[in-house]
């Protein structure tokens, strides 16, 4: 008696998350995506045709307190 359990309801499609600044576990509906681009610059490679070079960008998720302390949201 008296034990909360289920205040997130685990499983259906909201899957958790780990957060990327402070690695909590946060479910997916309450995590703030954080679009991270590639750490290189291509304007310092010649000859390149920027609109036809794929960017790969990694979608990270952040918590709600990370994110509001880096003022993501
Ligand atoms: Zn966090």
């Amino acid at each position: 008696m008296g034990k909360k359990w289920g205040l997130y309801h685990v499983g259906g499609r909201s899957q958790p998350v780990s957060c990327v600044y402070c690695g909590r576990m946060t479910p997916k509906v309450k995590a703030v995506p954080v679009m991270k681009g590639p750490r290189i610059n291509l304007r310092n490679i010649p000859g390149i045709d920027r609109r036809r070079v794929f960017l790969p960008q990694q979608k990270e998720y952040a918590c709600i307190s990370c994110a509001k302390h880096r003022r993501l949201i």
